[in-house]
Parts: structure tokens; C-alpha cells; sequence
């Protein structure tokens, strides 16, 4: 069973995550907190959301965003170049895994420009600043090696470094 898979195996992050989801039974708690609607609809995550709206689940001692638990619960697990989980829909609560992909810092980054720009209220600088709060946040929930999270990100190991810390980026909490 183990073994022989070098370089297709999960990274030990997304097998954690999987065994964490398994050995915890977590489906059925994860998906009590959701208002399952139709196929195509959203899911509204109905517990504990960060600021903006992104649902939070509470795994491993730790708040986890809802969005990559719903990724995972649906087979679909964290690959470690796609650290972002987009919405086809725009809708931050929602954990639809229809409405949900992996993305790229890149990609998520022109998400983020594109919905921006889409909205008149967020101006351009203040998207760029909550970008940021969102990278410091996923950085420090992060548990792979520095240079591997810093690699995934394009940032230096010294940037991590920091953000691990609580040095850079100060007010993102
Ligand atoms: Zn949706």
C-alpha cells in the first residue's frame, strides 16, 4: 500500500488533512453547519465566519477555511502550488465544492482584481491591503516547511519568516 508513489503521493499537508477529516468524522459535523441547498445553488455556511465572510471550521486545534474543507470532504484535496480556494459565485460563506477550485497565488490574485474592479465600493489599494490579510492568514496556518510555503506564495523564506513571527504585515491580526 505505501510506497513506490514518489512523486504523485500527496504532499504529508494534504495527507494530514485527509486522515485529520477521516479519523475525526468530520463529514457529518462540517456539513451540519451548511444550508445545503440545490446542486447549482450556493451553500451558505451558517457557523463561525472570519470578517469577510469566509466561513471558518474549527479542525486540528485550529480554524481552518470552511471552503478548503469542503475541497477536501469532496475529494478534492489542497495541491500544494493551488493554496487558494476561488468562488466561481463571488459569495464568500458559500462552500458549494461546485461553486469552489484550487487557484494559484496568481489566480487568485486576478480574482481578486477582477471582483474589484466589479465592485465599486472596494477601491483598488484597499483590495491589494486585504489580499495581503488573507496571504498572512494562510501563511500562518500554513504548516509545511518555510521554504516550501514560500515557494507556493513567490515570496523569500525571510518574508514567512516574518509573517510566522507576527512581524510583517502588522495589523493583519
Ligand atoms: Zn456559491
Amino acid at each position: 500500500m505505501l510506497g513506490r508513489r514518489k512523486s504523485k503521493a500527496p504532499t504529508a499537508i494534504e495527507r494530514r488533512h485527509m486522515d485529520r477529516i477521516a479519523q475525526m468524522g468530520c463529514d457529518d459535523r462540517f456539513w451540519s453547519k451548511v444550508d445545503k441547498r440545490g446542486h447549482d445553488d450556493c451553500w451558505p455556511w451558517l457557523s463561525t465566519k472570519a470578517p469577510r465572510g469566509y466561513g471558518q471550521f474549527w479542525l486540528d486545534g485550529r480554524y481552518k477555511p470552511a471552503t478548503h474543507i469542503a475541497l477536501a470532504l469532496h475529494g478534492n484535496p489542497q495541491p500544494p502550488e493551488a493554496p487558494f480556494a476561488l468562488h466561481s459565485c463571488d459569495n464568500p460563506p458559500c462552500v458549494n465544492p461546485m461553486h469552489l477550485r484550487w487557484g494559484t497565488p496568481q489566480e487568485n490574485m486576478d480574482d481578486r482584481k477582477r471582483r474589484g474592479r466589479a465592485n465599486s465600493c472596494v477601491g483598488a489599494s484597499h483590495g491589494r491591503a486585504k489580499l495581503r490579510e488573507d496571504v498572512v492568514r494562510l501563511i500562518r496556518l500554513d504548516t509545511r516547511p518555510q521554504k516550501d510555503i514560500a515557494s507556493s506564495y513567490g515570496i523569500g523564506q525571510s518574508a514567512v519568516s516574518r509573517i510566522k513571527a507576527g512581524k510583517s504585515w502588522g495589523h493583519s491580526r
